[in-house]
């Protein structure tokens, strides 16, 4: 599933193709929004937003297209009316006199209107999106001690769009990774330090990901190994996707193992916590 970082990604190429522009032309699949495509034709995009995985397109007349692209929803920009060889299923098509932006296979779109994103069921309980909202390491060291969430297991916590909006798999066991924390605790087990570890490991490792096509180790180190030859999959990340393989920090194995029915990965010696007293 894409995560956060690939939505405001795939956000920016279709705002870039549409706004300030007027849509001479909308088309849904799906027959309950058919009555949308007068409402929305000749209006013009203000600007794409996200909101985890989410993806807002605002027009100047008040309406929202909400879509949401689950497993298998794929965005594609092309000339106007032209069309990707694909054996996907078009379910949304925006043209401007320049451009087409292309929504296939999702299943989860809605218009609404400015607004109704509260009272929303999705984006009323997502939780703050670190790209698109201004959120300090101090908000999320606040949130991460909330009696809601402080007894949670990490490795479920993270999953939880309602906590954070946009954390997905990779990105869970890679925080965990960099905040030296170990995937089998809490919140509450962790030390202040450790808390304020994830807290910016949260909003750096969404960070480096989206402006680095979906690297989350160390930059210089992933152009290093790229250099010496390696693979994407051999430098992308600290720990995800590399067991057996030895850590880049202390060389210990990483170990996979499934967590909330998802594969987690982690080092056993960088990721402890001390027992708290
Ligand atoms: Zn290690």
């Amino acid at each position: 599933m894409p995560e956060g970082p690939e939505i405001r990604r795939a956000a920016d190429s279709v705002e870039k193709a549409l706004k300030n522009r007027t849509i001479i032309d909308i088309s849904f699949a799906f027959e309950q929004l058919q009555g949308y495509e007068e409402i929305l034709r000749g209006s013009t995009v203000t600007r794409v937003d996200t909101k985890g995985k989410a993806m807002l397109i605002r027009f100047d007349n008040d309406q929202v297209i909400y879509s949401h692209n689950q497993l298998y929803g794929k965005w594609y920009i092309r000339n106007a009316y032209t069309y990707p060889k694909t054996n996907r299923q078009l379910r949304l098509a925006l043209h401007n006199e320049k451009k087409s932006a292309l929504l296939y296979s999702a299943s989860d779109i809605e218009v609404l209107k400015n607004g109704e994103e509260e009272e929303h069921p999705f984006l009323s309980k997502v939780g703050p999106d670190l790209l698109s909202e201004d959120v300090t390491p101090d908000d999320l060291f606040a949130r991460f001690q909330e009696k809601r969430f402080q007894r949670r297991k990490w490795t479920s916590l993270l999953l939880d769009q309602a906590f954070i909006g946009g954390i997905g798999n990779y990105l869970r066991s890679e925080i965990l990774f960099v905040a030296g924390i170990s995937p089998f605790s809490r919140p509450i087990d962790c030390t202040e330090e450790q808390l304020y570890r994830a807290a910016k490991a949260c909003i750096d490792l969404m960070w480096r990901s989206y402006e680095n096509k979906g690297i989350t180790n160390d930059p210089a180190l992933a152009e290093e190994l790229k250099k010496k030859g390696k693979k994407r999959y051999e430098y992308r990340h600290w720990v995800f996707n590399r067991e057996d393989r030895p850590c880049r920090i202390d060389g210990t194995e990483i170990i996979k193992f499934r967590a909330a029915s998802r594969r987690c990965y982690y080092c056993p010696t960088c990721q402890k916590n001390p027992a708290p007293s």
